[in-house]
């Protein structure tokens, strides 16, 4: 009997909600991905930031292949000398402003609960501030930070002294104290609904956090590998961070995290005790190869100016009365409706007519528009096309 891989789906594999979009995928390529009977969409959310270089890009699959020739795993990590970490690492530190020394890990939530503990070992502190409407992660340390009781309270208790803030409220930055091991922020706030924070309240994070020995820790999990333009979206703000954290977008679609500092400041990880923190697939050759790539991809000198031109066709392009606004910074934007309803059902439209976009945890009467960087014009105007279809059939 044929069971339809859709109703096994269903039956077999874990659901994180009682709705999933469900496609059935064979095949991407670029922005594009491909289902059964012709059936294809234009990748508009990247696979939630991960397809920054597009699918299958021929120079990342090329440098997987060529360390699948060579080795996968060896040993747990941080005990070989594998060349693909090296060289990352290498090439990390160059486009960090200084941060030159890279713990890998393999995925966004990882890097967040290292950098964590980084934290608290390297002050002899406890406190940890994060701010409201954040996402960074889903594990216990890192949902701590998150301050929605919605998400957190059937898993409580998480872990103590965390504090959260209202992103935008100066004086509330006076919880930043003596006590404080770190402050845990995103330049442009994702699950928000891409919302960027001001110049001069980023500057306000860090003059805190230099004036009361607290860290400060970057989440550049969705906001980093180029998806605002620069290499992080720090680089915007003319501020320098403690402690960056990476993922999604890092691997060019392999999965791969780590969370880069000083090189003394990361010390502290490895005495003690020693083994601080270890992982046995951290830094995955496979992954380090593909992420190598991918850098190489995005840390050309045209890809801010083509960040930017894409940025600025899409907001002359997506003007219409029933679009409020459109916020976020390079190709981590947004589109925001009247209300949640109307947001769900141009996204209903746009998936059913070949563009793939979606809303985000705190921010439902918005649309994402995260597109891989590497669209050509002439696509993205294909998508622009594609919503604004969705916008006026859904909002009249
Ligand atoms: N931080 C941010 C800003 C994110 O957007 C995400 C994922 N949505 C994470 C952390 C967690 O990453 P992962 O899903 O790889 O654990």
């Amino acid at each position: 009997m044929h069971i339809p891989l859709r109703q096994l789906f269903l039956a077999h594999v874990a659901q994180t909600s009682p709705a999933p979009l469900g496609l059935e995928i064979e095949r991407a390529e670029g922005i594009w991905l491909y289902g059964k009977e012709g059936k294809r969409w234009i990748d508009f959310i990247s696979g939630i930031s991960v397809s920054n270089v597009g699918h299958r890009h021929p120079h990342v699959l090329a440098a997987i292949q060529h360390q699948l020739d060579r080795y996968m795993h060896l040993m747990v990590y941080g005990e070989y000398v594998q060349s693909p970490q090296v060289k990352l690492a290498s090439a990390l530190a160059e486009v960090s402003d200084g941060l030159d020394c890279v713990y890998f890990v393999n995925s966004g939530t990882e890097a967040t609960e290292g950098a964590l503990k980084l934290a608290r070992r390297a002050t002899g502190r406890t406190k940890l501030i994060s701010f409201r409407n954040a996402y960074h992660g889903s594990t216990m340390g890192s949902l701590s930070l998150m301050s929605e009781p919605m998400f957190t309270d059937p898993f409580k208790p998480l872990i103590p002294d965390v504090i959260h803030l209202d992103s935008g409220d100066i004086n509330a930055l006076e919880a930043i104290d003596e006590s404080t091991a770190a402050v845990v922020f995103e330049c442009v706030r994702g699950e928000a609904g891409a919302i960027p924070l001001d110049q001069s309240y980023a500057q306000a994070i860090m003059d805190r956090c230099r004036s009361t020995g607290a860290l400060l820790i970057a989440d550049e999990i969705q906001s980093g590998f180029g998806r605002t333009g620069t290499f992080f979206a720090y680089q915007h703000y003319g501020i320098r961070p403690d402690i960056v954290l990476m993922a999604k977008g890092m691997g060019g679609g392999m999965p791969i995290g780590a969370f880069l500092a000083g090189r003394d400041l990361m010390h502290s990880l490895s005495n003690n005790p020693v083994l601080g923190h270890i992982t046995t697939f951290g830094g995955h050759p496979v992954s380090c190869a593909a992420a190598m790539a991918t850098l190489e991809l995005i840390r050309t000198p045209e890809m801010p100016s083509q960040v930017a031109n894409h940025e600025a066709f899409i907001r002359k392009r997506l003007q219409h009365p029933g679009i409020l606004e459109i916020s976020g910074r390079g190709l981590l934007l947004s589109a925001r409706f009247r209300d949640e309803h109307t947001a769900q059902a141009v996204i209903r439209h746009c998936i059913e007519n070949g563009l793939i976009t979606d809303w985000f945890l705190f921010a439902p009467d918005r649309l994402r528009i995260s597109p891989p960087l590497t669209i050509s014009p002439q696509e993205l105007e294909l998508a622009c096309d594609i919503l604004l279809n969705a916008v006026e059939a859904c909002c009249g």
